[in-house]
């Protein structure tokens, strides 16, 4: 009934609600699921505060709203996070704005704020976060928002858009869409990046959830179209939490109005992001000199004591935001509301939007997919995904289910530390029993990856045996996140890494040589700005 293009958050939903309905879905994805925008956003699980600023107040509201249906559907994949947003004498936001805007923001919540929000004076807010110590500091807002993995979050929606029947496939490349006599999309043609077949995938409705590359595929449907998308640069760097230790999140905004964060997480703190125009192919993507110096003076005038410089980054990573253009509209004020055209043809772009918006786009692009499938006599009926729980939603509050994996542990892996055990109870959720299975079954699986740092081998046996994972890029960036949280971008592991993962996917040693160069190109790609600046 449905095919979708396009493996990131939008396309993924949109499968997950299709697939719900009942309906026979096919999504394809040229690279792995998550691996355009997807997995480089800021994480966050929020309102979307600064849209106050612009007086965009319903994608506030909505936002909001599924910030809360995602708390309660995803638990383990949304966490209630503190923020700390400092007030200055003189620059940035007066304290009486702020609380005016924190004061809506919670009004907004209805009731389901994840914090209420409280004003800090100067000496409160040095008492919980000393790194923000500044003659300007003259106090701060403290309130909740949601943190999430997005790569995880897309994945999740690609396993239960299968567990519901859909046939998701990655590594495969649409390049031309087919029609029938009457002009209407009836599928499309697409390589399969691996063997190199074609496949001819025919579907009644087609959606384009191309994200960034969505004005290709509209062009393809009708050469006459007219781009609509403006990309707008997002670049993010992390340092060693031992460089900027921060207690809880940290939302800074800078002179020209930007909102940035700084978001511990674990050995690392991230921070971003910026908003520029992109002019450039959007398969080539990352952290120009600009920005990682953007971000960093913006880190040294936060927090002066920490003096962050270029030798203190880790990694950077850059996506495009899919946004809709707006005539006379900077990038920044430009909406980040989702947009959705049908267009002659009966094909569905679905563009814009967020993260966190994610379940809610997928429910109205299916929508409005309707006509084309009525007229092939097909009902798409009524969407089930704003109940339906993620497959790894425990059947207990997450503090419950940490103890009870905590508890579990004797007979599965003694060695397995209480920070392994909350990570992956809050990665895979109640899917973390399969990853402990793997190390009562093997217990050498228990050790980490990376000293120092939760994650375990387990999880690469996992990634390749229960999520379509083909690549050290997959396992390292995606699955886990080695590649912006280890001191050395996982390069120190890679070798034990090509082994479990080699030994699972059948690899000749030509192919682990493959998958070892690509990572490191990959690693090397996010330390270009070093080169260039
Ligand atoms: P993508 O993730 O890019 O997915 C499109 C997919 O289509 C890609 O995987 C691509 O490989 C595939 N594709 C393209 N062409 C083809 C083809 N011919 N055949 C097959 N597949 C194809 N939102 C939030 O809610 N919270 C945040 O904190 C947040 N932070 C952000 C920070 C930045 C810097 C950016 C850029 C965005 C952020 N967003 C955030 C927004 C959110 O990340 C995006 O809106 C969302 O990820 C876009 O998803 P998508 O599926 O539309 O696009």
């Amino acid at each position: 009934d449905v095919l979708v293009i396009g493996g990131g958050i939008t396309g993924a939903a949109v499968a997950r609600d299709a697939a719900a309905r009942g309906l026979t879905v096919a999504l394809v994805e040229k690279g792995d699921w998550a691996s355009g925008t997807s997995w480089r956003s800021s994480k966050l699980i929020h309102g979307g505060l600064r849209y106050l600023k612009t007086g965009n107040v319903r994608l506030v509201f909505e936002s909001l709203s599924e910030r809360a249906r995602l708390s309660r559907l995803a638990p383990h994949l949304v966490r209630p996070t503190d923020f700390l947003f400092p007030a200055y004498r003189g620059r940035g936001v007066a304290p009486w704005q702020l609380e005016v805007g924190l004061t809506l923001y919670d009004l907004l919540a209805l009731g389901r704020s994840l914090r209420r929000h409280r004003r800090l004076s100067r000496e409160e807010t040095l008492r919980r976060e000393r790194m923000l110590e500044s003659p300007e500091l003259a106090a701060a807002g403290l309130y909740g928002d949601g943190r999430t993995d997005d790569a995880r979050l897309t994945l999740e929606n690609v396993l239960d858009a299968a567990l519901l029947g859909a046939v998701p496939v990655s590594r495969a490349a649409v390049d031309a869409l087919e029609k029938d006599g009457h002009g209407r999309a009836r599928g499309a043609r697409a390589r399969d990046l691996e063997s190199g077949r074609e496949l001819v995938i025919r579907a009644r409705s087609v959606v384009n959830a191309t994200g960034p590359w969505g004005d290709t595929l509209r062009k393809w449907d009708d050469p006459s179209a007219h781009s609509v998308l403006r990309l707008s640069r997002g670049a993010h760097l992390t340092v060693p939490a031992a460089r900027l230790p921060l207690g809880e999140a940290i939302a800074f905004p800078m002179d020209d109005g930007r909102l940035l964060f700084a978001i511990p997480y674990g050995s690392v703190t991230l921070l971003g992001t910026t908003d520029t125009d992109h002019r450039g192919a959007a398969d080539d993507v990352r952290a120009a000199p600009e920005d990682v110096a953007y971000i960093l003076a913006a880190a040294r005038r936060t927090f002066p004591t920490a003096g962050i410089s270029d030798a203190d980054v880790v990694a950077t990573f850059a996506s495009l935001r899919p946004l809709v253009g707006q005539p006379g509209v900077s990038v920044g004020e430009t909406s980040r509301e989702d947009a959705i055209e049908v267009a002659p043809s009966g094909l569905v772009t679905v563009t814009g939007g967020k993260l966190t918006t994610h379940v809610r786009m997928g429910r109205k692009a299916v929508d409005a997919a309707a006509k084309p499938l009525a007229e092939s006599g097909v009902s798409t009926g009524r969407s089930r995904t704003s109940d339906r729980p993620f497959p790894g939603a425990p059947d207990q509050p997450m503090p419950e289910f940490v103890e009870l994996l905590l508890g579990a542990r004797e007979p599965a892996d003694p060695s397995l530390s209480d920070d392994t055990i909350s990570h992956l109870a809050y990665r895979y959720g109640r899917r973390a029993w399969e990853v402990f299975r793997l190390t009562v079954e093997d217990r050498s699986l228990g050790r980490p990856i990376v000293e120092g740092l939760p994650d375990i081998d387990a999880e690469i046996v996992f990634a390749a045996r229960f999520e379509d994972t083909r690549s050290l890029i997959d396992a390292l960036a995606r699955r886990t996140h080695l590649f912006w949280q280890a001191p050395g971008q996982g390069m120190e592991a890679l070798e034990r890494a090509a082994d479990l993962l080699g030994k699972e996917l059948g690899w000749t040693p030509d192919q682990r040589r493959g998958a070892c160069d690509d990572y490191a190109r990959e690693v090397a790609r996010s330390r270009e700005w070093k080169q260039r600046s």
